[in-house]
């Protein structure tokens, strides 16, 4: 499993009906039939995935997070996130958040994943499953827990237990026992979510959310406990500070995000060459930053993380573009 345990799906989203209005040209497209993508008329990039514009949201859920859940009950940690500039898709991508959007990535894993405990059920009487939310969010290296409406201020702690496991100390978790339960939670923190105005779109989102479930199913007849959890990540927009004309405060804002981003393009890459060099005692340097930290029982080791790379199709932003198309393909 372990030279698989990074893979990297690129989506490109369509051009917005404003961007077709002012005439924007297509900059980037995928290569028929296969997993790459072109940039301009000469610059190729391979991925495990590649989805264009007509892509649907079943199709990236289907090929490259369906298989993660799968290994979730079984006992297999994972990762799913999408990075991008802000306006690239991300939010889309992760969970449609417009009632007449089509449901993204949270929307089908809350589906299957009570399919899967409900079949897990029906096979002995003495299996029990549950299911717990926590949400978070990190603002400028500061954790915030999205669940929590009163104490907003609440400190929230990362340690590690002595089994190697990340633990969030005094952070809300939420029993569900359905998809429709699971996605109302998810609503509730998606109202506390902080966004920021700035020069490049008023609802650019400069802070990580990570929405994490918890899983466990417990068979009392053999004493078996099998306890994991899936990590679905909404990155910062990883556009550079100048690009967006910001000053003040906000250009802090972008340098903390982008430490977060860089600190986990290298403890992808370190995994990724791990890998390839099937040499599992190299440094990967989780350390660096707190979402590095946080996530770090769900990336590497025996987890599989999915990045979702997402790019507008328009020539306006092809600087940025190139920019994630080689960290997303550095990452494989
Ligand atoms: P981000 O979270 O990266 O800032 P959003 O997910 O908010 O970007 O997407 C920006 C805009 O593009 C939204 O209006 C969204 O509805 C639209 N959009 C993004 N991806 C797609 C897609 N694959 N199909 C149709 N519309 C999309
Ligand atoms: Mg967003």
């Amino acid at each position: 499993m372990s030279e698989e345990c990074v893979r990297v799906a690129v989506r490109i989203r369509p051009l917005l009906p404003r961007e077709v209005l002012h005439h924007h040209q297509v900059c980037v497209r995928v290569v028929p039939d296969s997993a790459r993508v072109m940039l301009g008329s000469d610059r190729l990039f391979a991925f495990d995935h590649a989805f264009g514009p007509t892509a649907t949201q079943d199709e990236v859920y289907l090929s490259g997070v369906r298989p993660l859940l799968g290994s979730l009950v079984d006992g297999y940690n994972a990762t799913v996130f999408c990075y991008g500039q802000t306006g690239s898709g991300k939010t889309y991508t992760l969970g449609g958040r417009n009632q007449d959007e089509e449901g993204g990535i949270i929307d089908r894993v809350a589906q299957d994943l009570f399919l899967l405990l409900k079949e897990r059920r029906k096979n002995s009487d003495s299996v029990e499953t549950t299911v717990r939310v926590s949400y978070i969010e990190l603002y400028k290296e500061e954790l915030r827990d999205l669940l929590e409406l009163h104490t907003t201020q609440k400190e929230l702690h990362i340690r590690e237990d002595e089994k190697g496991n990340t633990v969030l100390v005094g952070v809300k978790e939420v029993a569900v026992t359905s998809a429709e339960e699971l996605l109302s939670v998810l609503m509730v923190g998606n109202a506390l979510r902080h966004t920021g105005a700035t020069g490049m779109n008023e609802h650019s989102s400069r802070s990580h959310a990570i929405l994490t479930l918890h899983v466990s199913i417990c068979c009392h007849q053999n004493s078996s406990l099998i306890s994991s959890k899936l990590c679905l990540v909404d990155l910062a927009g990883s556009e550079r500070a100048g690009k967006t004309a910001n000053t003040g405060t906000q250009l802090k804002e972008s340098s903390h995000i982008n430490t977060g981003l860089l600190a986990l393009g290298n403890v992808i890459r370190a995994l990724s060459e791990q890998g390839r060099n099937r040499r599992p005692s190299a440094h990967i340097p989780y350390r660096d930053a707190k979402i590095t930290r946080l996530l770090r029982d769900a990336l590497g080791g025996t987890a599989r993380t999915l990045m979702v790379a997402c790019v507008s199709p328009s020539h306006h932003f092809v600087a940025e573009t190139l920019n994630v198309l080689q960290f997303a393909s550095k990452a494989r």
